[in-house]
């Protein structure tokens, strides 16, 4: 791996730390040559500190290490991509991130999707939101609806309309996804049990 380490003529370069599962930045650091070469030895993320002026194997006191999956470097050869699993929280203030952020897996537009659903349950109006009046019929009421857009995906998946097939598909997942509000659970936790079939 070619990395300049002199463009800032101090021997250093930024590396961002990324969580290979979850794929949330966990903090920056910095590394010379020496820091570069001893984690892909020890397998365990090393900095250089500038303000402990050494080598800084991170959670060398905390025990909370970042053990290495994968380095990447960036398009001109002067920013490291770190991708990790954590052992712990990495900042020493005690979050997951050192932007005080949990490290919890999001599923992009579909976790926003999560929260617009979660958001109109409990403030919504149900003369005017389908979600909050579709909840305020009960579980029973919910659970109906994903068997019948499953029964209409089937149907679909039958015929050679691409469009209604994606439509009714969208609809199962809406539907599902509402299911599994009102059941208490994310995605994530389903996704959990996937990752456990997997192993
Ligand atoms: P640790 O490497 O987790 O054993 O922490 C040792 C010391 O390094 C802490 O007391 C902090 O001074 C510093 N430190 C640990 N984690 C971070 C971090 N994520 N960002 C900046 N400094 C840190
Ligand atoms: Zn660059
Ligand atoms: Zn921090
Ligand atoms: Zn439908």
């Amino acid at each position: 791996m070619n990395i300049n380490f002199n463009k800032n003529n101090d021997g250093l370069v930024p590396a961002i730390i990324q969580d290979a599962q979850t794929k949330n930045v966990l903090m920056l650091g910095y590394m010379n040559q020496e820091a570069f070469n001893k984690t892909m030895e020890t397998n365990l993320v090393t900095f250089y500190s500038r303000t402990k002026n050494r080598l800084w194997t991170k959670g060398e006191e905390s025990g909370n290490v970042l053990h290495l999956v994968d380095i990447k470097l960036d398009c001109d050869n002067d920013t490291l991509l770190i991708q990790v699993n954590p052992n712990g929280p990495t900042c020493h203030k005690g979050s997951d991130t050192c932007w005080d952020e949990a490290n919890t897996e999001t599923f992009g537009f579909i976790s926003k999707l999560e929260n617009t659903i979660e958001n109109r349950v409990k403030t919504g109006d149900a003369s005017t939101s389908y979600v909050a009046s579709l909840f305020a019929s009960g579980i029973n009421k919910i659970a109906q609806k994903v068997g019948e857009e499953a029964v209409e995906v089937v149907i679909e998946a039958k015929d050679q309309n691409d469009g209604l097939f994606l439509n009714e598909s969208a609809d199962l997942l809406f539907h599902y996804l509402m299911l599994l509000q009102a059941k208490g659970f994310k995605l994530k936790d389903v996704v959990t049990v996937l990752k456990e079939r997997e192993q």
